[in-house]
């Protein structure tokens, strides 16, 4: 099953082929079944509590399915998948040809040790939670004067608490799987600085359940950026694999449902700017596209902003209205 967010924070099951991500298909209005979550109150409990209760949602969702609003996929606002993950872990070169490349260009490695290290060595590292977004919420560049990669994730959502769970058993705990954008500032700065920025990382465009998806170790991803292909690779190649990268994990703190794990990227990374439009795909899961905007208007006078805003308004709502949430969401930035 692919379950969506979207909108104003509906939940919905697509229904239709795997091109639904740039448009097409149907998604089925569930958002009825939200109603089987338990109240939270403070303090809130360190997992997602959509994860956490998926099974229950899911069956809800499958008995109102059929009487449900059935929506075309085509402008709707795909959200993360999963709004409130308890922590993003993220594997850092985990593609024996994405170290290669970075070890070959002083461009990725900025003559940083810690750069160039294996896997075994660096370990994991984590995201900052206020990064995540969906693919469309976009990628706004934060700063234009420093590099900034795509880097393809396939990312594993946890279902179940893991706290030292061996390789053998980790897929149990798995409740599925997206499709991860780790954006990147590359510098010599740590990892978890330059890749939590805000919107740097992105999910989508819905959750894929483990069952539809058996053997995550044998999956083609990649990405083109305007239409020109930057990475294409297969997660057969990942140095620890997903099994591998959950008994790590677990081993160090435990997993609750909703956290994620971005599984590393293969090799092609390259830089991204403002009027960039990615298009990210991973097999059994589906496609995504996702734009990069800039974030000027931080530093433009508020005249000009609304002297923006009166001269989109006589044509439509829709840029006005982004316009005026972007603006909003800037103020201070
Ligand atoms: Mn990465």
């Amino acid at each position: 099953m692919r379950v969506c967010r979207f909108d104003e924070n509906r939940l919905g099951i697509i229904e239709g082929d795997s091109s639904a991500g740039l448009g097409a298909g149907n998604v089925r209005d569930v958002t009825a079944a939200l109603e089987v979550l338990p109240q939270v109150r403070y303090p809130l409990p360190n997992h997602d509590p959509l994860i956490a209760h998926l099974p229950q949602v899911l069956a809800r969702a499958r008995a109102i399915a059929p009487t449900a609003p059935a929506l075309s996929l085509a402008g709707r606002r795909l959200l993360s998948p999963v709004a409130n993950p308890g922590k993003i872990v993220a594997a850092p070169v985990n593609y024996q040809t994405h170290l290669d490349e970075v070890r070959a260009d002083k461009n990725l490695h900025h003559n940083t040790a810690a750069h160039t290290v294996t896997i075994q060595t660096a370990g994991l590292f984590l995201k900052a939670n206020s990064s995540l977004v969906g693919p469309g919420e976009g990628v706004i560049i934060r700063k234009p004067d420093r590099r900034t990669d795509h880097e393809v994730e396939l990312v594993v959502v946890i279902g179940e608490t893991a706290s030292h769970v061996s390789r053998a058993d980790a897929l149990d705990y798995v409740a599925g799987y997206a499709i991860g954008l780790d954006i990147t500032i590359r510098g010599t700065e740590d990892r978890s600085f330059r890749k939590s920025v805000d919107t740097h990382s992105v999910l989508g465009p819905w959750l894929v359940t483990a069952d539809e998806i058996p053997n995550p170790g044998q999956l083609d991803l990649h990405i083109a950026v305007n239409g020109e292909q930057r990475q294409q690779s297969n997660t057969s190649r990942l140095i620890l694999s997903v099994p591998e990268l959950i008994e790590l994990a677990s081993s160090f703190y435990t997993l609750y449902p909703g956290d994620v794990i971005f599984t590393g990227t293969p090799e092609g990374v390259s830089p991204i700017e403002a009027g960039d439009e990615i298009v990210a795909t991973i097999e059994k899961i589906g496609t995504m596209r996702v734009h990069v905007r800039a974030a000027e208007r931080a530093q433009r006078a508020v005249s000009d902003v609304e002297a923006d805003l009166s001269a989109s308004a006589n044509a439509t709502g829709g840029p006005a209205a982004a316009l005026r949430d972007g603006g909003h969401v800037r103020q201070g930035a």
